[in-house]
């Protein structure tokens, strides 16, 4: 096993030598203006898709796992990466010599260190819990889709002292326990009758090992917990409620590969202030699955005889016009299915060449309000309206129910708006 090793680093070194002159950019599929961030997602994506564990005997995608980890080494470090980018594989290597940063990384211990972990995968490997989050998202992001960025205080592997606690990086083997990290402790039952009970270690928790100088960062634990960002992109459409998985990016840990991060979509309630500094109306849509609601409020003037147009602004800022003509009757209640103004469907091909985006209902629901104050003058002349009505067709309890077959009224009395 130790050969091996020794002989797997020798080959490294053999292998960095002979492919060292491709770039570092290339290889990680980046431009020279990558961010911090594309560098570490660039890794994180190509070093487990040509991990060795993962392509058995494939000779290509092992060389492609060590030429990644060097190309991650050299750029994610600031100091080595303005080295690399002024004076290229040379002056890097002569950098390294003069003590800039390490020497040549065993590919493993960058994956463990980048992942939490022994380096591999594997069902042997002990996993991290999976963490779950709820990001609130407004209606409007979900309509019109978002990149955006959140944070959490997720816990990560010390770099003070890359992982082991120590300050001087020196673990030694628990005197308490010899390093098995449990013991055997003898239970007097009777007078020469002994019940041996198995113990975890009490002097190293387990873990077999002892630290002297704790570091200063993590105080001896290993890990901290700081707030880190995460990406989110919220296409359009998605639902209240879409789980977006990111692989092993729960919390970090030296001892096990970290678990899933779960991102939860939760729509949230509209703020005024925050959510609609354009005062759309859309903001106050009701969304249910593909379909949009709305409240429209009448007056009892315009429900009755129509003339009278609205502006919606969707909430992309488009403009949705309702409206009735002159003589056209709403009933209270009333509900106008607008086709395609609902929401756009959301399809796991995203909008393409191939398929284009298909939106829901929008359903607007009128609401009529009769005046609960009304000018003394007005309501004689309403009132002598129906009756001079009732008493020349008698009474119809159909009609005085409020429920017209036609039109009731012909005269208009445009005092004010009622
Ligand atoms: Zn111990
Ligand atoms: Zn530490």
């Amino acid at each position: 096993m130790l050969f091996a090793r020794a002989a797997l680093l020798l080959l490294i070194a053999f292998v960095g030598l002979v492919v060292g002159a491709e770039d570092f950019y290339k290889i990680l599929g980046l431009k020279k203006d990558a961010t911090e961030k594309q560098i570490k997602s660039a890794y994180r994506k190509l070093s487990k898709k040509f991990h060795p564990d993962k392509n058995p005997g494939d000779e290509t995608a092992r060389v492609k796992f060590i030429e990644v980890s060097d190309a991650y080494e050299a750029l994610s470090d600031a100091d080595s990466r303005r080295v690399y980018d002024q004076y290229g594989h040379e002056g890097l290597k002569q950098h390294k010599q003069q003590g800039g940063g390490g020497g040549h990384h065993d590919p493993f211990d960058v994956f463990n260190r980048f992942f939490g972990g022994g380096g591999h995968f594997g069902q042997q490997q002990r996993r991290g819990q999976d963490a779950h989050i709820k990001v609130p998202i407004s209606l409007p992001d979900f309509y019109n889709g978002r990149t955006t960025e959140f944070q959490w205080n997720k816990q990560q592997v010390c770099e003070h002292c890359s992982g082991t606690g120590a300050a001087d990086g020196k673990v030694e083997t628990c005197s308490s326990c010899q390093g098995h990290g449990v013991k055997i402790v003898r239970h007097q039952l009777a007078p020469g009758m002994f019940q041996q009970v198995q113990m975890q270690c009490d002097q190293c928790g387990g873990r077999g090992k002892s630290i002297k100088h704790k570091c200063p960062v993590c105080a001896g634990q290993r890990v901290i917990r700081k707030p880190t960002p995460v990406s989110l992109v919220i296409e359009r459409g998605m639902d209240d409620g879409t789980k977006i998985p990111y692989e092993n990016e729960a919390d970090a840990h030296p001892d096990y590969v970290a678990g899933d991060l779960v991102v939860e979509l939760m729509l949230k309630e509209p703020d005024l202030e925050e959510d609609n500094p354009d005062h759309l109306d859309g903001v106050f849509f009701r969304r249910k699955d593909n379909d949009l609601h709305w409240r429209e409020v009448l007056s009892l003037r315009e429900a009755l005889f129509g003339d009278w147009t609205r502006n919606l602004t969707h909430m992309d800022g488009h403009v949705v016009r309702l409206g009735r003509k002159e003589g056209e009757i709403i009933q209270p209640g009333h509900v106008d299915t607008i086709p395609g103004e609902g929401m756009p469907i959301w399809h796991e091909d995203g909008d393409s060449v191939y398929h284009k985006t298909e939106f829901g209902n929008l359903y607007v629901e009128y609401v009529v309000v009769l005046p609960d104050q009304m000018d003394n003058s007005l309501k004689k002349d309403l009132k002598s309206v129906f009756d001079k009505y009732r008493k020349k067709h008698g009474v119809d309890l159909q009609k005085d129910s409020g429920r017209p077959e036609k039109p009731v009224m012909h005269q208009g009395h445009e005092h004010e708006e009622l």
